[in-house]
């Protein structure tokens, strides 16, 4: 890649979240092998990102590219419409399997808005078949759940796009997003504003749709698991479905496989993505449960009215299945768990510094919160000259690397977070 292409980068190509007559600089990558990111320049990078919560495995991982290419040359991609294939129903076992026994119908979608949408629509379509419907949704302050239409709908109101797409979007309802902290103890006045909101709009409310345990990009914050038991209890007293987003929790980021087991908690329908393929290629599942599906498929439409393209990818799948069958095989609690000691201790001592209001963490994710919005600009480029690849938000530096980082390699990432916190940029 030379100047030219870079320049041709900056003038034609959208980047997510960026600006076309001021973009912040695109670094580029010529490959990846294991936790690194290798630069055209050849200068290597240490992923922090784990490209946004996906590349659990790292990346060129063997076992990975061997199902990829073997499936290739059987076939890359047929419709799945009338017709099915060993990887989607392999898949589709490993899911079943892997997550809590009531959710038991999967839906195969092509990336995790896309499986947020149709959580909501089988929310709608639930509630109608069974004679009550209902047509909104409630969803927790910085909460994020996609940029699609639905899914934008249920971000948090004020950081998300609410105001912009304003007479656009659906008007759902809001909860104060719950106390941060997994340890904070439950909040009863919390609980009893909550309770009150989902009695007085019960009747117009399809489902509550929650990122469990962890709020992912909407500032990475944690809350106490056993919320998400009230929300159950409140779901069930109200005829509200539950909705959990995993999409980022999921395949045992927070330290468990799943982030509804901090708390045994069962929702009627779990979105799942990123990691699914191991950051190969997209692909995400809605999974539900019995009652819901077949009540859906006895309601007016007879059918569930949703059917993408490229539903079922025979490649996505089969990377999938690659990945969930190495996740089992790899010792993945272990790895999280030593992630999560080595997290403790080389980033809550930051917890000190002025210009830091909080640094938490949990399971492979650590996130420290600076007083202040940071320069991403500036802090990218400081973190590339330092060897890492981490790209921080709003005021938050987080990292969430691959679970085979070794613990140098993630020294190496906390000690450039101290490095710019307590240097600057
Ligand atoms: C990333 C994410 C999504 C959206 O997934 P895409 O694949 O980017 O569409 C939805 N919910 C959560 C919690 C996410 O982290």
């Amino acid at each position: 890649m030379d100047a030219q292409d870079l320049e041709f980068d900056r003038r034609h190509l959208w980047h997510p979240y960026t600006s076309m007559v001021d973009p912040l600089p695109s670094y580029p990558v010529h490959a990846a092998q294991g936790v690194e990111l290798e630069l055209t320049d050849g200068r290597k990078l240490v992923d922090g990102m784990a490209s946004w919560w996906c590349a659990i495995h790292g990346y060129g991982v063997p076992e990975l590219n061997k199902a990829i290419t073997d499936q290739l040359s059987r076939m890359s991609h047929v419709m799945f419409g009338g017709i099915t294939h060993q990887p989607a129903v392999d898949l589709g076992r490993q899911l079943v399997k892997m997550t809590p026994e009531a959710l038991n119908k999967v839906f195969l979608a092509d990336s995790g808005s896309v499986s947020v949408e149709v959580a909501l629509k089988m929310a709608i379509q639930y509630q109608q078949s069974i004679g009550t419907p209902r047509h909104r949704f409630v969803a927790l302050s910085r909460g994020y759940h996609g940029d699609t239409t639905g899914a934008m709908s249920v971000c948090d109101p004020v950081g998300g796009m609410h105001s912009l797409f304003n007479g656009y979007l659906p008007e759902n309802l809001f909860l104060p997003e719950p106390p941060q902290g997994f340890d904070t103890p439950l909040d009863a006045e919390y609980l009893q504003q909550c309770h009150r909101v989902l009695a007085a709009h019960q009747d117009e409310l399809a489902a509550l749709i929650v990122e469990p345990v962890v709020q992912g990009a909407g500032g990475m914050r944690f809350y106490n698991p056993e919320y998400l038991r009230h929300f159950r209890q409140w779901c069930d007293e109200f005829g509200i479905l539950l909705i959990f987003d995993e999409i980022a929790t999921g395949f045992g980021r927070t330290g468990k496989l799943f982030a509804l087991e901090h708390a045994n908690v069962v929702p009627d329908i779990l979105c799942l993505g990123k990691a699914i393929t191991g950051g190969y290629m997209t692909l995400a599942a809605t999974m539900t449960t019995t009652s819901v599906a077949e009540t859906i498929s006895r309601g007016a439409a007879g059918v569930f009215m949703h059917g993408p393209t490229f539903m079922g990818n025979p490649l996505a799948c089969a990377v999938a299945n690659a990945s969930l069958n190495l996740l089992e095989a790899s010792h993945w609690q272990t790895k999280v768990r030593a992630i999560e000691t080595q997290l403790r201790a080389e980033l809550l001592p930051l917890k000190r510094l002025e210009n830091v209001q909080d640094v938490r963490v949990l399971g492979a994710i650590g996130v420290v919160q600076c007083t202040e919005t940071v320069d991403v600009k500036a802090l990218q480029k400081r973190f590339v000259e330092l060897g890492v690849w981490i790209r921080p938000f709003r005021e938050v530096i987080y990292i969430m690397p691959p679970y085979v980082i070794s613990p140098l390699q993630l020294s190496r990432l906390s000690s450039s977070i101290k490095e710019v916190l307590l240097r600057g940029v």
